[in-house]
């Protein structure tokens, strides 16, 4: 059985832009994946995966019996053709060396590139999900189209008839949404503004409100703001892909630069994206073909972090608190009603 093993245990976000990858090996042969159990979740149903291999590495599956583990299973599916490094630490590289991949392909800029037998360049002015599709390719590849690099989620029936229920209770499932995702891991990366952005929305929308249980404080504040009937409740009660599935109801989606942006793009929902600390030319703006971006263009200090520090390091936190609702609400108006071709 040979084929390709894709390698990515990184967060979220970089999980959904290597799906571009997993397709284009789709076309030469069966791909496996490793992944953590929250990638796992995001690529289920993929038709281009043949197997995902889960690989906690914080928990259970962490130690080194684990580890081992992890590896005896992938090892049971040898010979790969191919493993491609996703994800670039020296763990992951150890871990290519142990499944018996004939071949190990990373980036050149990767921690764990003195264990590979082939590095690509890094091109840091390329979207990640373009970086990553490079992988598949042993010399420079044509500029990719939009449709190759477009990343995809698979949402299943089950998480279609929970949106289903989910926007019916309202008794207006065809009333139009617009959703809005709050949160982030990182505390200078939550636009602060969402409860004043909600109010303005709902007086044409609905609006519903997408994250993880960590989101709730926020997402309570912008429900507790609107009327009852205005708002879809979306916010640590939905599966990944549920969610994807409901932002891909939306006519259009507001986010800060955090995984549902990815789902985003995947789904191919109209994205404003509110970028504070970070900026999209580190390759992580939205993919969607109808988008806008956020950010504030006058700051010596920004980005300051490759991710976005829980607090900004100056204490002023201007390039969030100077984004006004005045500005996000212009951008969302273009993003909904995008100029007609003359
Ligand atoms: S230092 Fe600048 S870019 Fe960083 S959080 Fe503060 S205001 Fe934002």
């Amino acid at each position: 059985m040979s084929g390709s093993l894709v390698i990515q245990t990184s967060f979220l976000g970089d999980v959904i832009l290597t799906t571009p990858l997993i397709a284009e090996l789709a076309r030469r042969g069966p791909v496996d994946v490793l992944a953590t159990p929250i990638g796992a979740t995001a690529l289920a149903n993929n038709p281009d995966i043949r197997t995902i291999i889960r690989y906690d590495k914080r928990g259970t599956y962490g130690s080194a019996l684990g580890l081992w583990q992890t590896i005896k299973e992938i090892r049971s599916r040898r010979p790969y053709d191919a493993a491609y490094l996703a994800q670039g630490s020296f763990r992951s590289g150890l871990l290519s060396i142990l499944t018996g991949a004939r071949e190990r392909i990373g980036f050149a800029s990767s921690t764990g590139r003195v264990l590979y037998t082939r590095q690509i360049p890094y091109r840091p002015e390329k979207h990640h999900a373009e970086r990553l599709w490079s992988l598949a390719f042993s010399d420079c590849a044509d500029p990719p189209t939009r449709e190759q690099i477009r990343p995809r989620l698979y949402p299943s029936d089950e998480d279609r008839a929970t949106i289903d229920a989910l926007l019916r209770p309202g008794g207006a499932s065809d009333e139009p949404i617009v959703a809005l995702a709050p949160g982030s891991a990182w505390g200078t990366k939550r636009w602060p503004y969402y409860v004043d952005l909600a109010r303005r929305i709902a007086d044409d929308f609905r609006v519903a409100v997408i994250g993880s249980k960590a989101d709730l404080p926020i997402a309570h504040e912008i429900i507790e703001a609107l009327p009852p009937g205005c708002v879809v409740d979306g916010v640590g009660r939905l599966s990944l892909l549920a969610s994807a599935e409901l932002i891909g109801r939306a006519l259009a989606i507001v986010t800060n630069d955090s995984a549902p942006q990815h789902l985003a793009s995947a789904m191919g929902t109209p994205t404003l994206a509110i970028f504070g600390p970070t900026v999209p030319e580190f390759g992580f703006g939205p993919l969607a073909e109808r988008k806008a971006v956020a950010g504030h263009g006058g700051l010596t200090c920004r980005p300051c972090d490759r991710h976005g520090p829980q607090r900004c390091p100056l204490g002023h936190w201007r390039c969030m608190r100077e984004l006004t609702p005045d500005y996000i609400s212009s951008l969302l108006t273009e993003v909904l009603n995008p100029p007609v071709p003359v």
